[in-house]
């Protein structure tokens, strides 16, 4: 039996949205068939006030064993580093990320916002949020970069904005179950087995991106999302065309541009006005270029990909 907290800073739910929806496994999976005690979750605990905090306290003085402490939203420190903005359970709660943190066997954060600050830290953050490990790609974070919970691992952060669902329990159930030691990550504390492919790998444009044949709007079943409307797609890893969400699709699939939100450095640009949806180009040549491409090979390689394009690519080939 694994004993599971899992709490709530500056967020919108999003992350607990998406978790209560995840299928393989689902959240009434991880109580029934792998042994995971949910002590409290912001949408399932039952218990409030006084009795709350009596456990909250438990668990930081040792008293209840703390095996796995989630934590989804930024760190809030405002104002002036006091964290009085997020008051939980009578502190703020950056007092009780720092001590249940200090007494967790292991820590996951889930979102963009545990993970880096997400939408909250954007400039000028006003909140002055932080990730529970880096504050976009700056290690430290609210934590420190020498953090490490008990059982010796830095914070497990489990990107997205949401997370995908199942990203979320099945990195839960590899720690409850003891698999902790074999998840490989990456310099941003990723999961592996989540973060080395692309949001590309498995698009179903991916004959459009090799042809150089563009979308133009949104929802266009023909045409890649990169060259005019910022898919971040070559760039962005995440798993979301090999785990498809609602076990149907993706947003490329769909025929929306990946906003790459599984990096640390989203959203990009700041959300300075005409950066979102939009390929940010100089001299038509986009800015940020695929993974591992650079700009001479990229013009070489779209100026010989468009002439050869094949008129089957101006098409809609999904039309039965
Ligand atoms: S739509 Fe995006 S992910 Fe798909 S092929 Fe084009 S750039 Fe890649
Ligand atoms: S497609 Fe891109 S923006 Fe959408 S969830 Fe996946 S990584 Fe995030």
């Amino acid at each position: 039996m694994a004993n599971l907290l899992w709490l709530q800073g500056g967020a919108c739910s999003g992350n607990t949205m998406s978790f209560l929806n995840a299928e393989e496994p689902s959240a009434c999976d991880l109580v029934t068939d792998f042994g995971i005690n949910v002590l409290w979750h912001p949408s399932l605990g039952l218990e409030l006030g006084e009795n709350l905090q009596k456990m909250l306290r438990a668990l930081t003085s040792g008293q209840l064993p703390l095996d796995i402490f989630v934590f989804e939203g930024t760190v809030v420190n405002a104002p002036n580093g006091t964290g009085e903005w997020n008051r939980f359970a009578g502190r703020p709660m950056r007092d009780w990320v720092k001590d249940l943190s200090k007494a967790a066997n292991f820590v996951v954060a889930i979102g963009d916002c545990a993970t880096w600050g997400g939408i909250p830290a954007t400039a000028p953050n006003p909140s002055e949020s932080q990730g529970l490990q880096f504050l976009k790609r700056d290690q430290g974070g609210f934590l420190g970069k020498d953090y490490k919970s008990k059982a010796g691992l830095p914070v497990i952060n489990v990107p997205g904005c949401p997370a995908h669902p199942d990203w979320i329990t099945q990195i839960v159930v590899a720690v409850a179950t003891g698999r902790a030691g074999d998840l490989a990550l990456d310099e941003f504390q990723r999961p592996k087995t989540f973060f080395t492919s692309f949001t590309q790998t498995g698009c179903t444009r991916n004959m459009h991106f090799a042809y150089k044949v563009s979308a133009t709007e949104f929802g266009q079943r023909k045409g890649c999302l990169f060259y005019d409307l910022g898919c971040r797609g070559p760039m962005t890893h995440s798993p979301c065309n090999r785990i498809l969400w609602n076990r149907q699709s993706s947003k490329t699939r769909a025929g929306m541009p990946c906003m790459g939100c599984t990096e640390p450095e989203f959203p990009f640009f700041d959300l300075a006005p005409g950066t979102v949806f939009k390929t940010q180009t100089v001299m038509g040549v986009p800015k940020d270029m695929p993974a591992g491409v650079d700009k001479t090979g990229y013009v070489k390689l779209t100026a010989a990909a468009k002439a050869a394009s094949p008129r089957w690519a101006e098409e809609d080939i999904f039309v039965v």
